[in-house]
């Protein structure tokens, strides 16, 4: 059995960006991680812009200026000022390049034509320069960058509307278990209802992954290899929940190996989520997940989480990690390093009732894992704790 750190160390050296590219229209490219460099076309400003309403003026010794023109936003013509002289304008119009300070409405008293200034003025003053954001030619966003609705606007804002992007990466969640029912029909005794296929694929969802096609399978040997089988040959990456564990109907692990899936890692020394597999099959990335909802979650995020980053060719592929202070008692019972669902809120966190791996419930009104390591036992209220913060929207 190996540590969570040698686990996560695994996940990372066996994962890599994926090679497919697509380009696509920008406007269909929330989530999606840049394939390759985007460089401006433009500008941006394009022009000598104004960052204020007020008065540009061609500066000279006297604090009066005689107002020759207005130019607003949106405007295409240039006055032509000459010392002392100033122009009415307003925020995003362009500056006339005779301006060479722009002083702010709030700072001057009009006379009819004549302005007087009641500041000393500061040379390009509120003048944003062209190109003062980005210049023409110049890396605008990196290959690796997860566009945001910033990154999105911004990239439009230089007149960009396709780039480069990962193909999706397909994914393929298998689940198993003679026992699980679907939502919505009765349940017969000894059935409970299947749910860790749609938390998965909302899991998936939620970061960007769309492309994910979900497979049942009962426990037996032969369905499952042939099931994995299918899933493996099409898919980026196969997602197994259940039949990992020991038991004798546990038949993921056997079938795989059969499978040629190379078993990379098995057994983390961690709770919940032990039995975790790690394996892989030419490139085809194998996770499979103790079929327990909150085991599997807490893996999702923990692992699959990070293999996916990498996949993308996202650069940020580990979950934002803080510290907070503990507003909760906890004794943590054995040796394995622990992830506690909990909330954090302002630099505080609860650590929730209900811990057991089988429990989602506590899952669903978490935003947060707090880290407990092998080596710590006892968390008191006001200890600094480590916290995993889960990437929900
Ligand atoms: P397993 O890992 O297959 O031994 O399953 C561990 C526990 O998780 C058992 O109590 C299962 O009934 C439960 N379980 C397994 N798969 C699912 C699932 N897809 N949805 C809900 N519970 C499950
Ligand atoms: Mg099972």
């Amino acid at each position: 059995m190996i540590s969570i750190e040698e686990a996560i160390t695994i996940v990372k050296e066996h994962t890599k960006p994926l090679t497919n590219h697509e380009t696509k229209a920008l406007k269909d490219c929330l989530g999606k991680t840049l394939a390759a460099d985007v460089f401006s076309p433009i500008n941006m400003p394009p022009f000598r812009q104004s960052a204020m309403d007020g008065y540009a003026v061609y500066k000279h010794d006297s604090n009066t200026y005689k107002i020759i023109d207005e130019v607003k936003a949106g405007d295409g013509h240039q006055p032509r000022l000459q010392s002392g002289e100033a122009v009415r304008i307003f925020t995003g119009a362009p500056v006339p390049n005779s301006a060479n300070a722009i002083i702010i409405q709030e700072h001057v008293s009009i006379d009819n034509n004549t302005l007087t200034a009641n500041n000393p003025i500061t040379l390009n003053a509120n003048i944003r320069p062209l190109g003062e954001q980005t210049k023409k030619d110049d890396v605008a966003l990196k290959r690796g960058t997860k566009l945001t609705p910033a990154g999105i606007g911004f990239l439009t804002s230089l007149g960009i509307t396709e780039v480069m992007i990962n193909k999706p990466t397909s994914i393929a969640l298998v689940v198993t278990g003679n026992e699980l029912a679907k939502a919505g029909k009765p349940l017969k005794y000894g059935q409970i209802y299947e749910s860790n296929a749609i938390m998965l694929s909302s899991a998936l969802n939620d970061l960007g992954y769309m492309n994910v096609e979900i497979f049942s399978v009962e426990d037996d040997y032969q369905s499952t290899y042939n099931v994995l089988q299918e899933a493996i040959s099409n898919n980026d990456m196969v997602l197994v929940s259940g039949g990992i564990s020991v038991g004798d109907y546990d038949f993921v692990g056997k079938a795989l190996l059969d499978l040629g899936v190379k078993q990379l890692f098995y057994k983390v020394k961690q709770k919940p989520g032990k039995p975790l597999f790690f394996g892989k099959k030419d490139d085809t990335l194998v996770f499979a997940l103790p079929g327990n909802p909150a085991s599997a979650l807490s893996c999702f995020y923990i692992y699959v989480y990070t293999a996916l980053q990498r996949v993308s060719g996202n650069e940020h592929f580990e979950l934002l990690k803080s510290t907070a202070k503990s507003i909760s008692n906890f004794t943590k019972k054995g040796d394995r390093a622990q992830f506690l669902k909990a909330i954090y809120n302002n630099d505080k966190v609860e650590i929730l009732e209900g811990q057991n791996s089988s429990m989602i419930h506590t899952f669903a009104l978490a935003n947060a894992l707090v880290y407990v390591p092998e080596n710590l036992h006892e968390i008191a209220i006001n200890d600094t704790v480590n916290v995993i913060l889960l990437p929900i929207n």
